[in-house]
């Protein structure tokens, strides 16, 4: 399935989820984004399935700057509060070429973001396994994924590196560049009966959101 018939399937149920995505997040999930200085920035939206937010193509970052600085400081935030493990910036609303993996997957504590990543050559060896996201919570799709790759990227400094990533480091680039891409979770799978589940699933998951709402401002 191609991403735009995926995005033509993908039709929320009602006009009001997309409020309901970031009304049931911001309270339900998300995340103070502080600055160092231990002021509030604005809060943050993790876009959840099937928030539209979510098929936007992510644009490359001209120059690495501040506000990039601020964007990765904002989803690592975001990884760390929900036990996450990688994230796009598309997936808190920034539709920009930067993905972040937790330093733990990586092996290098040091080096998280990777600003306009690419993939310059991949493994012809395959690799299924389960993967997550935190835009499906509580979903699992096994997707069939190179064993490794090099990915291209430019670091905080603005300066081009290079790394060669394995198993579940590599996962984690590819469903992040994935995400650059809108491409989701549910469009690696073909069985129409999984994606109703997912649908299912997601739709219960936003139900019980707007019920927790509603009983904190209560
Ligand atoms: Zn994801």
């Amino acid at each position: 399935m191609t991403p735009d018939e995926a995005v033509k399937n993908d039709t929320p149920p009602e006009n009001t989820v997309e409020a309901v995505v970031e009304a049931s997040v911001v309270e339900a999930n998300i995340v103070d984004a502080r600055n160092g200085d231990g002021s509030a920035t604005p809060r943050l939206t993790l876009y959840v399935y099937p928030s539209a937010k979510l098929r936007e193509k992510a644009l490359p970052v001209g120059i690495v700057t501040d506000d990039t600085v601020k964007i990765v400081k904002a989803m690592e935030d975001v990884v760390a509060k929900l036990s996450g493990a990688s994230l796009a910036a598309t997936q808190i609303g920034v539709p920009l070429r930067i993905i972040v993996v937790d330093g733990e997957i990586s092996g290098n504590p040091t080096l998280t973001a990777f600003v306009n990543p690419e993939i310059t050559s991949f493994a012809t060896e395959t690799l299924s396994e389960r993967e997550g996201c935190l835009s499906f919570p509580g979903c699992w799709v096994t997707i069939t994924r190179p064993a490794s790759c090099k990915v291209k990227a430019l670091n905080l400094k603005g300066e081009v590196f290079e790394i060669e990533a394995k198993g579940v480091y590599a996962r984690a680039i590819l469903h992040e560049i994935d995400h650059l891409n809108g491409k989701l979770l549910i469009d690696h799978t073909t069985s129409e009966l999984r994606r109703r589940m997912i649908k299912g699933k997601m739709a219960k998951w936003h139900k019980a959101a707007v019920r927790e709402l509603a009983k904190r401002r209560r």
